[in-house]
């Protein structure tokens, strides 16, 4: 059984680098960058007004009675430049005039028939965002592998990008096992049980934007298995999820189908809590996944594992740095195995805190579905509130 940071070290060892692809800024929201982005422009594109006012020199005397030479809109640029004694009223946006050095915003100056009376005298450069003061042409703006968020689209924008160089989606294929699965829309019948880790995985894949075929439910039958997982590596998929049948029972029989499918058992068995029946395999090229059966191991393994090589994919390191965060109450993990408990983060008082949540197991899909966070004990190891673990952020975008 090898350690949960070795069995992370060998999904990020095994995971190839994904091709990108170019798409338009409109179809980039949610997807990874590929590459570093340099802007093609400055920003601001040209010396700006920031304000509604009045373009003068700052190198004259106040207060001055300044002659109005016009008006200039946004989107226009100046015909001729502002001299000492004289003003052009800009509004916000507007190239600054050549000659001028500072805006007086409207409601700073009284104007009247042809000119414009200012009191106080403007500070050199006052309401004038410089040209390429944000970034200028050239620059990098975006770093490879980070999330296309709104704003990230719209710097690229700014920056005259129109398109975009992004992660090619992963293709995954997902497989639900176990004779106890209702298939049917009517509900469980009696020993039956509802599929919840098909749900789970397919939004856990979506969400990371895979392109997923759903392989369906396979009956804990070796034949069944292996002529199913056998026709899943001819798809072409990146990565193969399975849930259920990887744990010591009679009927999980996920590893000697791919053993008798010629399949790399990378590792089968991980020192951690839950998820110790977890399987990392290469079905040719396809990473396959053998999650455990219980959903709550599922979830885990699809956070920790799955993601991981999805990031790596994308050129990120496997896992995100760890959040140190103070427990706030007592926890004991009396198992050899690190654990991996359902908290829930909380940012106040300047420190971060993580409130462990009361689960009955692995099945307690209730308790992990109000965590935002995983946190890790180590095994026959009992903390105090107040004592720093490390925490993973889960449900929620990890930017
Ligand atoms: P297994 O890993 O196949 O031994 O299953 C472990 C536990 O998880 C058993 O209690 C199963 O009934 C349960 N389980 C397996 N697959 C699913 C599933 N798709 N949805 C909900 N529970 C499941
Ligand atoms: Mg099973």
């Amino acid at each position: 059984m090898i350690t949960f940071a070795e069995a992370v070290a060998q999904v990020a060892k095994r995971t190839p680098p994904a091709s990108a692809e170019e798409v338009p800024l409109d179809a980039a929201a949610g997807r990874l960058l590929a590459g570093t982005v340099e802007s093609r422009l400055d920003h601001p594109r040209f010396d700006a007004t920031s304000k509604d006012g009045w373009a003068v020199c700052s190198d004259q005397t106040f207060p001055a009675r300044l002659r109005v030479l016009g008006t200039l809109a946004a989107g226009r640029v100046a015909p001729g430049s502002v001299g000492v004694g004289e003003t052009m009223k800009i509004m916000t946006g507007a190239p600054v005039p050549s000659g001028a050095d500072a805006v007086v915003p409207v409601e700073e100056a009284v104007e009247e028939a042809g000119s414009v009376a200012i009191d106080a005298p403007p500070r050199p450069g006052a309401n004038i965002r410089r040209r390429g003061e944000v970034f200028a042409g050239g620059a990098p703006l975006l770093e490879a592998g980070v999330f296309l968020t709104p704003v990230r689209i719209a710097a690229a924008a700014a920056a005259g990008r129109r398109s975009l160089r992004v992660v090619r989606r992963a293709r995954a294929g997902l497989l639900v096992t176990g004779e106890e699965i209702a298939s049917s829309a009517a509900g469980p019948g009696p020993g039956q049980i509802p599929d919840s880790n098909g749900p789970l995985l397919r939004a856990a894949l979506a969400r990371e934007g895979c392109e997923t075929t759903d392989l369906g439910v396979c009956r804990d039958d070796l034949a069944e298995l292996t002529s199913r997982l056998g026709a899943a590596a001819k798809l072409g998929l990146d990565l193969l999820v399975t849930t259920g049948g990887v744990s010591a029972g009679d009927f999980d029989l996920v590893s000697a189908a791919l053993r008798s499918l010629g399949a790399e058992i990378v590792f089968h068995k991980v020192s951690m809590r839950p998820g110790k029946p977890t399987l990392f395999a290469l079905l040719g090229p396809t990473l396959l996944f053998g999650l455990p059966g219980n959903p709550v191991s599922a979830a885990v393994g699809f956070d920790l594992f799955v993601r991981g090589a999805l990031r790596v994919r994308a050129g990120l390191p496997p896992l995100p740095a760890p959040i140190d965060a103070a427990l706030l109450a007592p926890v004991r993990n009396r198992g050899r195995r690190l654990a991996l408990l359902p908290g829930c983060l909380h940012f106040a008082g300047g420190t971060v805190g993580v409130e462990p949540i009361p689960t009955l197991g692995s099945h307690d899909l209730l308790a992990q579905s109000r965590a935002d966070a995983l946190f890790a004990v180590p095994g026959e190891t009992s903390l105090r509130a107040g004592e720093v673990v490390e925490a993973y952020p889960i449900s929620r975008d990890w930017a």
